[in-house]
């Protein structure tokens, strides 16, 4: 087990990419095993925040006091048996997809980026813009391996539901308390997952930290598709934008079916224009879709269905992108990896920390949302980009405020809140509560609500070790 203690060595793990203030911890322990971690464990009695490669958004691993574990050692990675595959917490989203290429399987939840390690996706319950049709990391664990802080350990598969106690390995047994909160219907990351008779999986992934270390997974993969179709289509207003979606989601059908939608408003396209030059100049909005096509002999109808499909709506095809093959779709995905990329560029150089929102509703209040979100971003005075998961109504609005304005855009983005909460909708839908999403989080499901969980989180972690300062 390695540890460092100067504090130059473990300067890079106080923060991560929300450019919040750096944190504060002792010490930061390296293990080179999920045993060699039990044993550290079961002596330690330190609060303890868990690292993984510190790409999250919320200050989630952001320590406040006590040491960090990081689990960066744990990286081994098994073979695909029956399109499903083991790995140890430290393989990043990178690694994995090298894993997996000529393999004939992949891993469709595709955060977009992949420079996060596993353990932190299943922490986070991170998703992507292929999340629209093949869901989010909670649907892709089968089983998991995990550490409560007090070294106890257990293999958790799926079917294993809360109804039934956790049996540790040492022949223990935890029993959840009964809760009559439950989880928003609409694409959610905030906080504990919780509905009656769901499995244990589904609560330790997206607990962010607090309720165990994920020491190994089996995730389920998926066949990998002959080739995905996919382009970038821009288009003259925002309103033909949304409407475009509306249809589309409406109107699925086998040729029609999307994996991604995903979204750039007029703020974000003007900062992509300064890296790719051909963004079309009167291009008011933009979408980036999609469609997994299974076998090659799909293909061309899939092609002539969204050609013909895209007349009838009005786009204007002559300005739009469409991938002419794999490493167009690659190029694709970097443009919308970009948005960002940029956007936290831009925070770094203006020394802001991230004002990001991560928030979704249901299908019902997608129109209205996109309304009110232009309203009110438009009389609030503050520079803004809007761009991400149209086709879950899971939009991002970074709010860019002036020195000056940190006050305005902190107002803004509470009435964004409001609204979304009277909506029924989640303030975090893939990236987590962590620390700067707190408020909002317990605004979200209430005090009663949050004394309730506070107990769930007493039955796993009595000490109160684990990630202290996140959800909670
Ligand atoms: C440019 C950019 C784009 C992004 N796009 C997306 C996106 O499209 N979708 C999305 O969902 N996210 C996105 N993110 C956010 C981020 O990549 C995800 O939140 C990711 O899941 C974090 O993984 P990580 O390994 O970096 O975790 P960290 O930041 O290191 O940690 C995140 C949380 O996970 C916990 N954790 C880490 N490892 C373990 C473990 N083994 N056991 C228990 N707890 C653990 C930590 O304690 C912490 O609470 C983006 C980030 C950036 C910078």
């Amino acid at each position: 087990m390695r540890r460092k203690t100067d504090p130059q060595a473990i300067a890079p793990y106080l923060k991560d990419a929300s450019n919040s203030p750096p944190g504060a911890a002792s010490e930061v322990v390296i293990p080179e095993s999920a045993e060699e971690l039990r044993e550290f464990l079961k002596t330690n009695d330190q609060p303890i925040t868990v690292s993984g490669a510190g790409t999250g958004l919320t200050a989630s691993r952001v320590p406040r006091t006590g040491i960090i574990i990081s689990m960066e050692r744990l990286k081994r990675i098994g073979e695909v048996e029956d399109g499903t595959l083991c790995v140890e917490p430290a393989i990043t989203l990178e690694d994995l997809d090298a894993h997996l290429k000529g393999t004939g399987w992949f891993y469709p939840p595709n955060p977009t980026e992949t420079l996060a390690s596993i353990g932190g996706t299943l922490a986070t319950n991170a998703s992507g813009s292929r999340s629209y049709k093949f869901g989010v990391t909670r649907d892709y664990v089968l089983e998991l391996d995990i550490l409560l802080a007090d070294g106890r350990g257990a293999r958790v598969r799926r079917s294993h539901s809360i109804d039934r106690p956790l049996e540790l390995d040492d022949g223990s047994t935890i029993e959840l308390p009964s809760i009559d909160y439950r989880s928003p219907q609409c694409k959610n990351a905030a906080g504990y997952y919780y509905q009656p008779g769901m499995d244990w999986i589904d609560l330790f992934v997206g607990s962010d930290g607090t309720l165990c270390l994920i020491t190994e997974v089996r995730l389920q993969l998926r066949e990998t598709p002959y080739d995905f179709l996919s382009g970038i289509l821009f288009m003259a207003s925002e309103e033909k934008c949304w409407d475009l979606v509306e249809n589309i989601r409406r109107d699925r059908s086998v040729n029609i079916d999307p994996c991604s939608l995903e979204y750039f408003d007029r703020h974000s396209l003007m900062r992509l224009k300064e890296k790719f030059k051909n963004v079309p100049n009167a291009a008011q909005a933009a979408l980036f879709f999609e469609q997994d096509v299974l076998h090659e002999e799909g293909y061309e109808p899939v092609l002539e269905a969204w050609y013909e499909y895209l007349e009838s709506n009005e786009v204007l095809l002559d300005d739009s992108w469409f991938a002419q093959g794999p490493k167009d779709v690659e190029k694709f995905h970097l443009f919308r990896h970009q948005v960002p990329l940029l956007l936290n560029e831009e925070n770094s150089r203006m020394g802001r920390v991230k004002m990001g929102t991560d928030m979704a509703v249901d299908d019902a209040h997608f129109q209205e949302m996109m309304r009110f979100y232009r309203k009110t971003l438009e009389e609030g005075g503050v520079d803004y980009a809007m761009f991400g998961h149209i086709g879950d109504n899971h939009l991002h609005i970074n709010l860019l405020p002036d020195k000056d304005q940190s006050g305005t855009a902190k107002a803004v983005y509470d009435r964004l809140v409001d609204q979304i909460l009277a909506w029924g909708g989640t303030v975090s839908a893939e990236h987590g509560i962590g620390k700067l999403k707190k408020n909002y989080y317990h605004k979200m499901v209430g005090k009663q609500t949050i004394a309730k969980l506070q107990t769930l989180k007493d039955r796993l972690d009595p000490k109160g070790l684990l990630g202290q300062g996140n959800l909670l």
